[in-house]
């Protein structure tokens, strides 16, 4: 759209509102327009629509005409755009560092190198296997279980977490985590999870699922070629090996559903107990070369699996365990060997496993890889050139405003236990909400990045391991960031009773320093009050205000809980994606719970930083339309058919368009858009749905 075209629109649109205008509070004189990048975008609305029939076309009904799925994407909306502008950026920022001459050893220059390392293909491809050799040589020379136990040991990594379903299990034999226990606030201690298997999870090699054969046969095809280009002696004896082992592993492992149950992963082990309960391995070999050995507590998240996996260490031959070992050092490392290795991993992994047809250049697979692995120094650079002080004070005010929201709802409700609504104040204030980045960066002078991508990815690994480790005996850091402040994502932390919102996603269509405030409310306001109100709802009710796994909630406040949720879900099993297909009202209850809430409040926030003044009209529009339509442009999305039907069946979260027509819950959206009885929209005031009210 050129510039023409929107000032057309942007004229055109102050007429139509006129008559919504009317039904709206008194508003102050019309502000002079901001430009056409800033706050919410005339052009994308489809103002032919009455917002109180279709808000989402109303909102976004010419972006959804105008704006492609890009051929190797599944769908597009705010996320992909902000990853988009995230991506462009970080380019941007590589690129100045790549031109600069950094000093020797400075943060700068292990970013140059490890970026130039990585994309360096020739040199990768001429190295060979050379720079895993020593890696090799050492699991050649085990001689015995004791060895063994050992070498599992200096294979643990900070590679899992039992709060994200994604993360469950690693490729070494066992993965860790570390932050307080989940039923004994206070020091940090190591999780101890389970590992060891190349597929996804235990059901690939354990079900009798048509779609599960085949890609257990292509596995074994994978496994052999990958050791054929290590030049292992016999590829297909070891592939066998290989496979059986992981057969017994996968059986050992607790299931999903287990997995996903926080109460059984509550068990706390002393290290006599671990020795105890688990034997067959070397455990004071495995905990020695780990670095663990003066640990005193483990958290045994997968307390059933642990044992069993230990035990098959000492049923198990010896030569099945080091091909084992051989080909998961190799594996794990695919991304930096050789073409013949990063070729069958992306065939398998990228396309069999996944559906990705291409991969993506290497290039942006180079700056996602430095993105990672030296996280806190990409972060604290893009932060420096993308996301001012001012912006950060800017959404910590907001932050300060949507908690007081919280507070005075939680404080009128009558239907919370007298126990219940101390522990959720509690909660509101005591939550620690992260903006943009860190307070305290990581230091990485101990970390070497020269010019061989094999040896900088591990040591980057390594060094992640003891920064994790390192934490065990302390008290747990309320401040600790989990995500990196260049990534498009926010995340809610029960353990900590906190939130980080990185600043990648704290930028348009979520968040524009420059907009007004009712567009800021309306955009990431709504989704901060979502992230919030998480911690209140059936899921936070698990974690109380000092991370302690313990429901606070009474049966009968569940019980209300559950009948608020009853009409949403009514609501949402009448939306209509596609012909005849519904959304699951029941499956997506306790993201549109936290929808209606995180919206409620966002909008009590914004009235409430108005300090009973009314907000300028800017383009045409209240204060309170553009707080809604921002809104419903953070949910600006199209999807193709096919992905929308997946979706549909396994998704917790209803399709954007349909998280856009949240706002028929509030009543201040019926008088800025004066929407009537009749109007397909319109629920009258007591089917509209009221949460922590
Ligand atoms: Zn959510």
């Amino acid at each position: 759209m050129n510039r023409t075209d929107s000032l057309i629109l942007a004229f055109a649109l102050v007429i139509t509102v006129a008559a919504c205008k009317r039904a709206a509070p008194a508003a102050e004189p019309d502000a002079p327009a901001p430009p056409a990048d800033v706050g919410i975008v005339p052009a994308s609305m489809d103002t032919s629509a009455k917002p109180g029939d279709d808000f989402f076309v109303y909102a976004d009904g010419n972006w959804v005409k105008n704006t492609p799925i890009p051929d190797d994407r599944a769908a597009v909306g705010g996320f992909y755009l902000a990853d988009k502008e995230r991506e462009r950026q970080t380019r941007e920022m590589l690129d100045a560092i790549l031109t600069s001459t950094p000093a020797a050893g400075s943060d700068d220059a292990k970013i140059a190198n490890y970026y130039r390392a990585y994309l360096d293909t020739d040199a990768i491809d001429r190295a060979g296997v050379a720079p895993a050799k020593a890696d090799l040589d050492a699991i050649a020379a085990i001689a015995d279980k004791r060895q063994l136990s050992a070498a599992i040991g200096g294979t643990l990594r900070a590679d899992t977490d039992p709060l994200n379903a994604t993360n469950f299990q690693t490729e070494n034999l066992f993965g860790i985590f570390v932050t307080q226990g989940l039923s004994e606030p206070g020091p940090s201690m190591p999780y101890l999870m389970q590992g060891g298997i190349g597929l996804s999870e235990r059901e690939y090699y354990l079900s009798e699922d048509k779609d599960m054969t085949p890609l257990r046969a292509q596995y074994r095809r994978y496994v052999t070629q990958f050791l054929q280009a290590a030049h292992h002696p016999d590829p297909p004896g070891a592939t066998r090996r290989i496979l059986d082992l992981e057969t017994k592993i996968a059986r050992a492992h607790a299931t999903r559903t287990d997995s996903e149950n926080l109460a059984k992963g509550a068990t706390i082990w002393s290290r006599a107990e671990l020795e105890r309960k688990a034997p067959g391995l070397d455990w004071a070999a495995l905990l020695t070369a780990a670095q663990l050995d003066r640990v005193e507590k483990f958290q045994a998240y997968h307390s059933t699996a642990i044992p069993r996996l230990s035990a098959l260490v000492a049923s198990e031959p010896l030569a099945a365990w080091k091909d084992w070992l051989a080909f998961h050092t190799l594996n794990q490392q695919a991304n930096v060997l050789p073409k013949a290795f990063r070729d069958a991993s992306f065939a398998f992994y990228g396309t069999t496993l996944s559906g990705t047809p291409k991969q993506r250049p290497r290039e942006d697979r180079a700056v996602n890889a430095v993105s990672v692995a030296l996280q806190d120094a990409v972060g604290k650079a893009y932060v420096d050139k993308y996301f001012p002080a001012s912006a950060k004070a800017a959404i910590q005010a907001m932050v300060v405003e949507i908690k007081g929201a919280f507070t005075r709802r939680v404080e009128t409700i009558d239907w919370l236990a007298p126990s219940t609504k101390q522990e959720a104040l509690k909660k509101v204030e005591t939550i620690v909400v992260g903006v943009g980045y860190p307070d305290q960066w990581r230091d990485y002078a101990s970390l070497e990045i020269g010019s061989d991508a094999y040896a900088n990815q591990k040591n980057a690994r390594v060094f992640e391991y003891r920064h994790q480790i390192a934490k065990i005996g302390k008290p747990m850091d309320r401040l600790e960031w989990w995500m990196p402040p260049q990534l498009v994502n926010a995340v809610n932390l029960p353990v900590q009773n906190a939130l980080n919102f990185p600043a990648a996603i704290l930028q348009r269509p979520f968040f524009d320093p420059k907009a007004d405030p009712a567009f800021n409310y309306g955009a990431i306001g709504g989704t901060i009050g979502h992230e919030i109100s998480h911690s209140f709802d059936n899921n936070g009710a698990l974690f109380d205000s000092t991370g302690r796994l313990r429901n606070w909630w009474t049966p009968a406040d569940f019980k209300r809980f559950e009948e608020a949720g009853r009409a949403l879900a009514a609501q949402f099993d009448e939306y209509e994606a596609l012909p005849g297909l519904h959304v699951n009202g029941k499956l997506t209850l306790g993201e549109n719970i936290a929808d209606v809430a995180g919206l409620a409040a966002a909008y009590d926030a914004y009235r409430h930083s108005l300090n009973g003044k009314e907000a300028p009209v800017i383009r045409g529009f209240t204060g309170d339309q553009r707080f809604f339509i921002a809104y419903a442009q953070s949910w600006a999305s199209k999807m193709r058919d096919a992905t929308l039907r997946q979706r549909i069946a396994v998704d917790g979260h209803a399709p954007d368009r349909f998280r856009s027509l949240t706002v028929r819950n509030l009543d201040a959206w019926y008088a800025a858009f004066n929407v009537q009885p009749g109007d397909k929209l319109y629920l009258p005031p007591d089917k509209r749905v009221r949460v922590w009210k």
